[in-house]
């Protein structure tokens, strides 16, 4: 089931790119497994992935110490909140969250020696909503010319969430805002990599217009049935 699911996505990806003249290869796969087990990612590992999502950071922690004995990659895409910022500088490969410079710092201060810098996205709130996470657009550049100055965090890229945009090009136009945004930073001399935008319902809207990393949840592992109550 995953694993048809799987390859289902990789499809549609790879449709999105022929149809934006994009290589397949541009575009990277984040499969969320935020609510399922660690048998699931497990079962999506012997499929092939190798790059997971999760949101809650305690659920996180516990699938990432049952899997250490597997080659993956984690993704913190849930918000963080400053007490949080350990474990996750301490068990994530990649943060894509990050939105104040006050979380940055404290990651940086926390990443283990022994690991590799932590790659991170900083969270752009493209479509402006006041009550959401994310720095302003006008607000990022600043953001990055500070995080990339961090010593034991890498900046990547930019991220975004925006609200189900009613249709194709709703969403082509609110994405492409966080493309411009993206490319705007790498004009400044920031070498950016990574524009994590797209989910299972709206990844072809974000592959035609720039994204390099798409995170889908509930196309490969179904619908999930607990809600996000843990932090
Ligand atoms: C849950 C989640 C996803 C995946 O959503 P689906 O609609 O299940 O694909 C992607 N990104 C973030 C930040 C999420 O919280």
């Amino acid at each position: 089931m995953i694993a048809e699911n799987l390859q289902r996505v990789q499809t549609r990806i790879a449709k999105a790119c022929a149809q934006a003249g994009r290589s397949t290869t541009d575009v990277a796969l984040l499969a969320v497994s935020k609510t399922f087990a660690a048998d699931a990612v497990q079962e999506a590992f012997a499929a092939g992935q190798h790059a997971f999502g999760e949101n809650y950071i305690q659920e996180a922690v516990e699938k990432i110490t049952v899997l250490r004995h597997l080659p993956l990659q984690w993704h913190c895409i849930g918000p963080i909140q400053s007490n949080k910022t350990r474990l996750v500088a301490e068990h994530f490969d990649w943060v894509h969250t990050v939105d104040r410079l006050k979380i940055a710092q404290r990651l940086s201060e926390q990443r283990p020696a022994q690991r590799g810098r932590l790659q991170i996205c900083i969270q752009v709130n493209v479509d402006g909503g006041t009550t959401k996470s994310g720095v302003a657009p006008e607000d990022a550049l600043a953001l990055a010319q500070q995080i990339a100055a961090l010593p034991r965090l890498q900046l990547r890229g930019l991220m975004c969430i925006p609200e189900p945009a009613t249709d194709f090009s709703g969403a082509c136009a609110v994405f492409t805002r966080a493309r411009q945004l993206f490319d705007a930073i790498r004009a400044s001399g920031i070498p950016l990599d990574t524009l994590s935008m797209g989910m299972s319902a709206d990844l072809e809207a974000a592959v035609a217009s720039g994204s390099t990393q798409v995170r889908v949840g509930s196309a490969i592992f179904g619908e999930r049935t607990y809600p996000p109550s843990r932090a």
